[in-house]
């Protein structure tokens, strides 16, 4: 197969369409996207010149590269967020650029062969200057142009960023990088909440908050930020991730909260991994609670809800390998989804939130996941099925062969 002879995929699923289909591709674009006249084998998925599922790429929408596989260094399991936090910042303090370097290229060349095409990460930014991780991650991006769209945005204590956010975001407008905060409860925190708003504002910037990362219920920042993208119109560009409290709160007020949410544009992006792990955890002792969001209820409302794979072999969370099928997985066992109406949160809604698509379409690029699997209940029923990773019409070599 050279790319130029069109060739065709024949008695394919392709997720979020019924029935069999024949995906023609030539010089790396997909050039005809039909009803098969063959059906889709249940019990032999993929053998033969088609079949098998067919997913979008993966968009990450919520990623830490600074931290990622660092957990053979953390001196425990962590029992709570802010154990975390605190392990994780002694940590920071022996980091160097070639430390930062290996560990997210190694984050990146998973993902890769994982099937993600577009990332956003998260990075610590305490001060005025500039992190050391940024201009690594600022110069990884540019390397990894064209394989992973890498987003990268600023996270700092709420508390601070009055004082530092005009530093922090006079540099993200030059670096095209977006703006973040970590809100838990802080005192005086709606007048916080709207100096973050004014800085992006006056820079241009886009936000993706931290917020009320916890099961204590008066954790409200997620009320104060709806209030401010409502009253400036600017929600479409306001993304919050985590709000685990919302899954404490009083349900009326929560949906009365989610509607003002979803009329305002503003995203929800939803953490199972680290939620599931951090929440309600002590030693010895089960978790009662699990810290989900209440996702169901905010896309009911209307709102864009993402799921994304946040912390990675870190102190957060100790897992993982930047494999969204594996978190989409999570994500549908742990907050009971149906499969079929919650792929588009690790796929294309993402995607458009990071300015790309990732969607399989007549006239678009040949570039996709095809499983080994019959529908997306197998595909979450089989985590080892094989996986082709198609890239502008080429497999990826390091893939393995579905044949
Ligand atoms: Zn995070």
């Amino acid at each position: 197969m050279d790319g130029q002879t069109p060739a065709t995929l024949t008695g394919i699923a392709i997720a979020g369409r019924v029935g069999a289909w024949d995906l023609t591709h030539q010089g790396g674009r997909i050039t005809a996207l039909r009803p098969s006249s063959g059906q889709v084998d249940p019990l032999r998925p993929a053998v033969g010149q088609g079949r098998g599922l067919i997913t979008p790429l993966m968009a990450d929408i919520h990623t830490h590269l600074d931290k990622t596989f660092t957990i053979q260094r953390m001196p425990r399991r962590a029992e709570s967020l802010f154990d975390a936090i605190e392990m994780m910042a002694d940590d920071a303090t022996r980091w160097t650029g070639d430390d930062i370097r290996a560990r997210a290229l190694l984050a990146l060349t998973r993902a890769w062969h994982h099937g993600t095409a577009l990332m956003r990460s998260h990075v610590d930014w305490h001060g005025a200057e500039a992190p050391l991780a940024w201009p690594i991650l600022c110069e990884l991006a540019q390397e990894w142009r064209g394989r992973i769209g890498l987003q990268l945005a600023s996270l700092t204590p709420l508390d601070v960023l009055p004082q530092i956010g005009p530093a922090i975001a006079a540099r993200l407008r030059a670096d095209g990088g977006i703006l973040g905060a970590f809100v838990y409860r802080n005192d005086d925190l709606p007048a916080k909440v709207a100096a973050v708003f004014d800085l992006a504002e006056k820079y241009g910037l886009n936000l993706d908050f931290h917020v009320d990362e916890g099961l204590e219920a008066q954790a409200q920042g997620f009320d104060a930020i709806v209030a401010q993208a409502e009253a400036r119109g600017m929600g479409t560009r306001v993304l919050c991730g985590h709000c685990c409290s919302l899954s404490v709160r009083e349900p009326d007020q929560v949906a009365r909260l989610l509607e003002r949410a979803a009329r305002a544009g503003v995203g929800l992006t939803v953490l199972p991994g680290a939620n599931s792990y951090l929440q309600d955890a002590s030693t010895g002792r089960t978790p009662r609670l699990r810290g989900l969001a209440p996702l169901q209820e905010a896309a009911q409302a209307g709102m864009a809800v993402m799921i994304g794979s946040d912390n990675v072999r870190d102190g957060f969370y100790p897992y993982g390998d930047y494999d969204l099928t594996d978190v989409f997985r999570l994500a549908v066992v742990a907050g009971h989804l149906p499969p079929e109406g919650w792929l588009d949160a690790v796929t294309t809604r993402p995607a458009v939130w990071m300015g790309g698509s990732t969607e399989i379409r007549e006239g678009g690029p040949a570039s996709f996941i095809r499983h080994d699997a019959a529908d997306l209940a197998e595909l979450v029923s089989r985590p080892g099925a094989a996986r082709q990773i198609w890239r502008d019409g080429h497999v990826l070599p390091q893939t393995g062969d579905l044949g």
